[in-house]
């Protein structure tokens, strides 16, 4: 009889050997765009705290004052002890911000995920899901119990083949910018198809919000979509707010039934209330400081512009003549690099001339197309972009 779990060592070993393995950097200084590793200064375009406020300075203060007064923990679970009146006004103002009914506060986005889709979903049910969407929306899908369809990449047609065969209650879900390649999902078609296939739509759009439209409302106030439009809408506080959490923005009755049935909602500890009270303030400032997204659109539109220039494999192209038109362009800028080993390799290079840029490899992303992922943040300046660029050149020949 083999001992139990004695096959792990071999296992470590083979995700070593296909340049698939995975370790922690050791950061030291607040998130901000220069960061400190092994006493080296670098250039962070890995982070997603893309309009820098993950350690802004009234985010900080607000964070503090409300330690002072509510103290660390929150105590118990929302439906316990630990609502607090901060966590309850967060909530008000995120509907109000989201022109939802109303908001409802998760610990984290992966929790909110997986809370809606078991709490909407059974068995005789059906969810079909963008074959791109992130590992949590995967998840809530598969844990749903409901019939579990992936349809190809933003492709609405292949939807429609599989939303027209399906019974039962029928969710399409998706990612509004897409995690790992920086593109978006086609709402306003996929939010027709599900009105005609009468299926709800669920947007994720952890990379949107804050980033995009006037208001930083994300993807659903670009494309002006209402509550009936998409009925269901994931945000997290973690990226673009800089500070941590999530919600579920929809109708009172969407919201009720979660207070009721979500279990990652129900049975997990409440954030801190301080964390409320930090993103009340972040909130302030996505609404109000539009420089910001402004100047996160140029500096990742340059980069578009000089990669493709460089002949680099940019996911989302753009060329110079575009420059100022009325395009949209996420804080998401990949670099194809195909092999593992390489997007690795090169990683490192770019981290020895002082910059962080992650290679992301499968199976975060499908076989073959590892990556940099590249991200920008509102405090990143132009001539920063310019020396990215040319390190990448030297780094990917
Ligand atoms: C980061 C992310 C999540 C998870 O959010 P956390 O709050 O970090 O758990 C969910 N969906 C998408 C698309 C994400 O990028």
């Amino acid at each position: 009889m083999t001992a139990a779990f004695s096959q792990l060592p071999d296992k470590l070993k083979a995700i070593a050997e296909a340049g698939l393995y995975r370790s922690r950097r050791v950061i030291d200084a607040p998130q901000g765009i220069n960061l400190l590793i092994d006493g080296k200064n670098c250039v962070n375009f890995c982070s997603n705290d893309y309009l820098g406020l993950a350690n802004h300075p009234e985010v900080v203060s607000a964070f503090k004052t409300a330690v002072d007064r509510y103290g660390v923990g929150s105590g118990s679970a929302h439906l316990i002890c630990g609502h607090s009146t901060s966590h309850h006004a967060l909530e008000e103002e995120l509907a109000a911000f989201t022109g939802r009914d109303r908001a409802l506060l998760f610990s984290t986005g992966y929790m909110a995920n997986i809370g809606v889709m078991s709490a909407l979903l059974g068995r005789g049910d059906a969810v079909f899901e963008d074959r791109l969407n992130h590992a949590s929306l995967l998840d809530g899908g598969l844990m749903s119990g409901a019939r579990f369809k992936r349809y190809a990449h933003a492709d609405v047609e292949n939807l429609t083949v599989h939303l027209n065969k399906a019974t039962g209650n029928k969710l399409i879900v998706t990612d509004g910018v897409f995690s790992m390649d920086g593109d978006f999902a086609p709402l306003q078609v996929l939010s027709d198809t599900a009105k005609a296939g009468a299926a709800w739509l669920m947007v994720d759009d952890a990379h949107g919000l804050g980033v995009i439209g006037e208001h930083g409302g994300g993807l659903l106030e670009y494309y002006r979509l209402n509550q009936e439009d998409v009925p269901i809408l994931m945000g997290t506080l973690g990226k673009g707010f800089g500070t941590f959490g999530a919600f579920i923005a929809g109708s009172d009755e969407l919201i009720e039934t979660l207070i009721q049935k979500a279990r990652t909602y129900i049975y997990t500890t409440a954030l801190p209330p301080a964390v409320a009270e930090a993103t009340r303030a972040s909130l302030k400032i996505v609404i109000a400081e539009n420089w910001r997204r402004d100047k996160l659109k140029k500096l990742a539109d340059r980069f578009r512009v000089g990669a493709g220039q460089l002949g680099l494999d940019v996911v989302n192209p753009l060329d110079a003549t575009s420059l100022n038109s009325n395009h949209i362009t996420s804080a998401i800028q990949p670099i194809i690099i195909g092999d593992s080993q390489r997007a690795v390799a090169i990683s490192n290079d770019l981290l020895k001339s002082g910059f962080l840029v992650s290679a992301i490899r499968p199976p975060t992303v499908p076989k073959g197309s590892a990556r940099l992922r590249v991200t920008f943040s509102a405090l990143h300046e132009e001539c920063q972009v310019d020396r990215l660029l040319d390190a990448l050149n030297k780094a990917a020949r």
